[in-house]
C-alpha cells in the first residue's frame, strides 16, 4: 500500500464527507493505493455515524473510535500504530489542510529520501491571536530542538516514512513537536513544504490559549528528556555537587569565625546573625536533595523497558 492518511478528529461531522471525497479524488487521479484511518477522539456529535456511512461506500475508509476525548496526540499515536502504507500522511479533519498536497509530499518521502516532511502554512487563514504567538513558539522550538529549517512545527499536514511513525511515541500534547521526537529517535532528514491553508469552513477550533503555556512546558520536558533522559545523574549530580561545595565552604567559614571569636576579647560572633550560617544550611540540604533526585532518576531509567532501544541504521 502506498499511502495511509491518518486523520484525528473531534466533532467534525460537517467536514468529513467533503474531505473523504477530496482525498478519494486525489488518490484516484494519481493511481495511489491507500487507506484513510479516521481516529475519532471521543466526538459527541454525529461524526461516527458519518464515518460509518463513508466506510460503507469506500472500502479504504477505516476508523478507530475512542470512548472519550483523549487529545490529538493520543489520536495520532493510535493512527500511527494502525497505519500500513509506505508513506503515512497526517491531516486535520477540518478541511484547513488540502489533500491536493498529498502527491508532492509522497514524492518528497519516496524520491527525495526525506524521513519526515512537515507542511508550512506560509499564508495562514487563522485569527491574529493565533498566528502571532505561533511565530514566537516556532522560533523557540527551532532553537531548542536544533531543527533550524522548520517554520511550522505544529502543522497538522505532515508526511512520514512508515518506519518513522512506528518508532516514535506521541503522547500528552506532544503532537506539536513530532519533528523533535523524530529527530531524537534518530531520523534527521526532516524537510518542509509550503502548503495551502484554508480558513476553517465548519465548526470551531478545538484548542484555546492554554496551548501556549502547555506548549512551552512540553518543550522543556522534551529538551530535558533528550539531554538527560537516560543519564539524569549527569545533571542532578552536577547541581548537587555545586550546592554541596558552596555549603561546605560556608560551614568552614562559620567554623573559622567561631574559632576566631573564641580567642578574641573584642570580636563577638553570633552564629544566627551570620549569612554564612544560613548559606551552609540551605546549600548542604539542597545539595543532598539534588543527589537523591539524581539517584532516584537513575533507578527509574534503569527500570525503563525502553532503556536499550537503539535505532540501528545499518548492520552487516
Ligand atoms: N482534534 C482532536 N482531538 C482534540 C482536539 C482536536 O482529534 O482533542 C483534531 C481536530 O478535530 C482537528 C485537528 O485535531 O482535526 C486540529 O484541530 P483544530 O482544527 O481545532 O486546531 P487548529 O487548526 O485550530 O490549530
Ligand atoms: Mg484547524
Amino acid at each position: 500500500m502506498d499511502i495511509s492518511v491518518v486523520i484525528p478528529l473531534f466533532n467534525e461531522e460537517e467536514s468529513l464527507p467533503e474531505l473523504t471525497e477530496w482525498i478519494q479524488r486525489v488518490m484516484g487521479q494519481n493511481g495511489f493505493s491507500y487507506e484513510i484511518i479516521f481516529v475519532n477522539d471521543g466526538s459527541t456529535d454525529r461524526s461516527m455515524d458519518v464515518i460509518k456511512k463513508l466506510a460503507s461506500q469506500n472500502a479504504a475508509v477505516h476508523a478507530v473510535s475512542f470512548s472519550r476525548n483523549y487529545g490529538k496526540s493520543p489520536a495520532l499515536n493510535v493512527g500511527f500504530q494502525r497505519a500500513k502504507g509506505d508513506v503515512v500522511i497526517t491531516m486535520d479533519a477540518d478541511l484547513q489542510d488540502s489533500p491536493d498536497e498529498i502527491p508532492a509530499l509522497y514524492h518528497m518521502i519516496v524520491s527525495e529520501g526525506y524521513d519526515l516532511v512537515s507542511g508550512w502554512k506560509k499564508k495562514r487563514y487563522d485569527p491574529l491571536s493565533k498566528t502571532f504567538p505561533t511565530k514566537l513558539f516556532n522560533a523557540t522550538a527551532r532553537k531548542v530542538s536544533g531543527i533550524k529549517n522548520l517554520h511550522d512545527f505544529n502543522c497538522g499536514l505532515k508526511a512520514y516514512r512508515r518506519d518513522v511513525v512506528k518508532h516514535i511515541e506521541v503522547y500528552g500534547d506532544m503532537h506539536r513537536y513530532i519533528p523533535y521526537l523524530a529527530k531524537n529517535a534518530g531520523y534527521k532528514k526532516i524537510g518542509e513544504k509550503v502548503v495551502k491553508h484554508q480558513a476553517r469552513k465548519y465548526g470551531t477550533t478545538k484548542f484555546g490559549l492554554d496551548r501556549f503555556v502547555n506548549g512551552y512546558l512540553d518543550l522543556g520536558t522534551l529538551w530535558f528528556q533528550s539531554r538527560f533522559g537516560i543519564k539524569p545523574m549527569h545533571i542532578f549530580g552536577l547541581l548537587g555537587s555545586l550546592m554541596f561545595i558552596i555549603g561546605f565552604f560556608a560551614v568552614v567559614t562559620v567554623l573559622i569565625m567561631k574559632l576566631v571569636s573564641m580567642h578574641s576579647e573584642t570580636y563577638h560572633f553570633y552564629l544566627t546573625k551570620s549569612v554564612y550560617f544560613y548559606l551552609s544550611l540551605v546549600f548542604m540540604v539542597l545539595g543532598v536533595q539534588f543527589f537523591c533526585t539524581g539517584f532516584i532518576g537513575e533507578m527509574i531509567t534503569r527500570n525503563s523497558p525502553e532503556r536499550n532501544n537503539y535505532l540501528i541504521a545499518e548492520e552487516f
